[in-house]
């Protein structure tokens, strides 16, 4: 992960939390300023609406008292019509109570009396409560409004008092009280003040009380006032009165906290969105990353062993040659072949032979540093780079435990296995400094050491180069030697022991190289089973062969068989059988003078296919022999299954055959188990009578070897014939 990105991804979150958290904030803010404003706006509207009722209306009814005055002044005195004149008052001024008349200050008329009548014949001059108020009109000669208060016949009021004068002689005189009184709750009927609180608002009505300075409360809801409150005085006569109001809805307050939830929740949903956003490509970044890693890995190291691979060791190695260039660091490349791997595979089975692989990977691992480089480079080859070795004699004492190591036994499906290995060495700089030569000289030096014997190593030199390149110009000629037809065969006679007549011959290349003279088959048969030429001469080997049954038939009129020798590489040979049919068959012989001869090893790599094949060319009335037998691992118990008809004993057991004690037991032991078998015997290599005499003791079959006759040329054949019969 880019360490540069953590923390620019969580500030840009943090960011875009605080800014929709904000916004969110402040809109929830700004919603609740205007509810406010709004709320204030419309309270006070109503409040001023309210205050201006009461006082129009308190103005208005009080007028109904002075009206009423004014017409018993009129009328100098009490009239007829007060009843009828003060419900056409009352009815057409509204909120008029009733309408009194107190001549004298008391108490004579109310209108309507139902209800009222506790009040006639009250003396409001000489009421505590009422009289001041009332001679403060009188003194005045004006209209008063006293209370409110409460009333004798309950309920609560105020009243509006008018002296009336009447005219004398001697000027004006007192004659009594028009009184108009209006019941709060009439008053406040005209308002939207409304004493059950059905409106929603709550409120209260105050005043001061003049002769106690006390605030004193006439009128509230039955609800009480919240802190949000607006007040207001109203004037009436001679009086100021406080109203008080609020909104008994109070503002909400879960609203404005669910507005700062829900913008936090709304920042942090967002902050979250772009968090997973911006993480996108970091995913993206981190899965290419781990798929490069996975095909990294894969392009870089060797599956089954999880060990680097060829690639891998070669990258390292052009690196190696660069530090060595740049800093003097030497280094050695170590290639190992396990030499018995091939058996383990061909009887245990594939998955035994992997995990055989498995355990070397382990313990090549063990032996070296974990700076060292331990790769596979494909089947049974391993390679090691040790970096910065000390001394030659350092490598070599890694190459010894390593050879050590290897040879520790293996259990695979609790058997137990030992398998060795041959180690090459090349040390850099002083064997190569490029990385080709690096490889290749490893690779010479690791044939060198399994040719010389397994479970060795060897380090390369320059003889090894030679060799090389002669093998190089050995395999380029190879090439030409086919169509320059410079082979050659000889032939070795097979004679038959028990009658001591000839009875077939064995062919045996030769090449007349035309620089090198006549090469024999050791300096060129591997070189050629290396690159594949092997098949190509081998079926020119059995042309020829063919070729000679026919002219020995035709020419010497001698009927005898001819063996020749198979690869290994070639027994394998899909083609086989089919191309042999057509050499037989366009060199016109019969098949039963042609004896292939395989070895013992070629049979054991692959023994069913082996039978196939050999029942096929039996099938053609080819005769099969094994060659070399003995030399090989093959069981004698397998021979059972072999469709072949000879065995060839190979030489290096004829060849202390009259001294060594063993060698007789072996030999007697092979003849007499393989006539068992019903297969006849050849010995290979007698050079002496004593060797040919003790054959004979055995009853073995064939014979060939240097005392009969060297292989020669085919000329030179018709002497050693007659050599023989002699
Ligand atoms: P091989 O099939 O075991 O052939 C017998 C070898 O023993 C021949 O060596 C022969 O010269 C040698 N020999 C015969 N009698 C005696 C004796 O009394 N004493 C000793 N010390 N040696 C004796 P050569 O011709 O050098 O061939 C060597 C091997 O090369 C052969 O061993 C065979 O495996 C291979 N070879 C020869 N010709 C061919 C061929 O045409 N094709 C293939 N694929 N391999 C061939
Ligand atoms: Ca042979
Ligand atoms: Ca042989």
């Amino acid at each position: 992960m880019d360490p540069v990105n953590i923390p620019r991804r969580e500030i840009i979150c943090l960011l875009v939390f605080m800014l929709f958290a904000g916004i969110g904030a402040f809109w929830t803010h700004l919603g609740q300023a205007l509810y406010r404003k709004e709320q204030r706006f419309y309270m006070t509207e109503l409040i001023d609406g309210q205050a201006s009722t009461i006082e129009q209306r308190l103005a208005r009814s009080l007028s109904a008292a002075r009206i009423l005055a004014e017409n018993v002044r009129q009328h100098r005195g009490l009239f007829d019509g007060f009843e009828s004149f003060a419900d056409i008052v009352m009815t057409s001024i509204d909120g008029v109570s009733s309408l009194q008349l107190a001549p004298n200050g008391i108490v004579r008329h109310i209108h309507p009396l139902a209800g009222n009548n506790k009040a006639i014949g009250h003396d409001i001059l000489l009421d505590l409560r009422r009289k001041d108020k009332a001679l403060q009109a009188v003194e005045e000669l004006r209209f008063i409004m006293a209370g409110p208060f409460e009333l004798i016949q309950g309920g609560i009021a105020v009243i509006g008092r008018a002296p009336i004068f009447l005219p004398t002689a001697a000027g004006e005189e007192f004659w009594g009280f028009a009184s108009a009184l209006i019941r709060l709750e009439d008053l406040l009927k005209a308002t939207e003040l409304d004493p059950q609180g059905r409106k929603g608002y709550s409120y209260q009505l105050s005043r001061v009380n003049p002769s106690t300075q006390k605030e004193e409360v006439f009128s509230r809801s039955t609800t009480t006032l919240t802190t949000d409150s607006y007040s207001i005085f109203i004037k009436v006569p001679d009086d100021t009165w406080k109203l008080i109001m609020s909104r008994s809805d109070p503002t909400p307050k879960w609203r404005s906290t669910t507005g700062y939830i829900a913008s936090l929740l709304a920042g942090l949903m967002t902050a979250w969105i772009v968090y997973i956003l911006l993480k996108q490509p970091d995913k993206l970044r981190r899965i290419v990353n781990e798929k490069t890693r996975e095909l990294e890995r894969l392009a870089y190291h060797d599956h089954l062993t999880e060990l680097a691979n060829r690639r891998n060791l070669s990258e390292q190695l052009g690196r190696v040659v660069k530090e060595y260039e740049r800093y003097g660091r030497p280094a050695a490349l170590m290639y190992l072949d396990l030499d018995d791997f091939k058996r383990v595979n061909d009887t245990m089975g594939h998955e035994a032979g992997d995990s055989l692989l498995r355990q070397v990977a382990d313990r090549l691992n063990g032996c070296v540093r974990s700076s060292d480089l331990v790769a596979r480079l494909g089947g049974d080859e391993f390679a090691i780079l040790l970096l910065d070795p000390e001394s030659i004699r350092d490598v070599s004492k890694i190459a010894e435990k390593l050879i050590h190591a290897i040879e520790q036994p293996v259990i695979l499906e609790s058997k137990a296995f030992v398998v060795s290995t041959s180690v090459g060495i090349t040390m850099i700089p002083v064997d190569g400094t490029d990385v080709p030569s690096i490889l290749s000289n490893a690779d010479m030096a690791m044939y060198s050491a399994k040719k010389n014997g397994k479970r060795s190593f060897r380090f390369y030199d320059n003889s090894l180069q030679t060799e090389a390149v002669t093998k190089l110009q050995l395999e380029e000629d190879l090439s030409a030697a086919i169509n320059q037809r410079q082979f050659v065969l000889h032939y070795q006679p097979i004679m038959d022991l028990s009658t001591g007549k000839l009875s077939g011959y064995e062919a045996l290349i030769r090449w007349q190289h035309p620089e090198r003279g006549l090469l024999y088959p050791d300096e060129f048969i591997a070189v050629a089973e290396e690159t594949g030429k092997i098949v190509a001469v081998g079926y020119w080997v059995i042309e020829e062969a063919c070729n000679q049954i026919k002219q020995f038939e035709s020419e010497a009129k001698l009927r005898c068989r001819i063996s020749v020798n198979l690869s290994p590489k070639q027994f394998r040979e899909p083609e086989l059988l089919v191309n042999i049919r057509d050499i037989v068959l366009s060199a016109g012989v019969d098949a039963r003078f042609l004896e292939i001869e395989v070895t013992e090893t070629s049979v054991m790599e692959d023994v069913e296919d082996a039978i196939k094949t050999l029942e096929q060319l039996k099938e053609m009335g080819i005769t099969v022999a094994i060659d070399d037998f003995g030399t090989g691992y093959s069981s004698l118990a397998l021979l059972k299954y072999l469709p072949v008809d000879r065995l060839k004993i190979d030489k290096s057991f004829i060849r202390d055959l009259a001294t060594d004690r063993s060698d007789k037991k072996i030999v007697q032991a092979l003849i007499s188990m393989a006539h068992k078998l019903q297969l006849e015997v050849v010995a290979e290599g007698i050079e002496t009578a004593k060797q040919l005499k003790l054959l004979q003791h055995y009853r073995c079959d064939y014979g060939q070897g240097y005392l009969f006759s060297k292989p020669v040329p085919v000329d030179n054949l018709p002497l050693i014939l007659s050599g023989i019969r002699t």
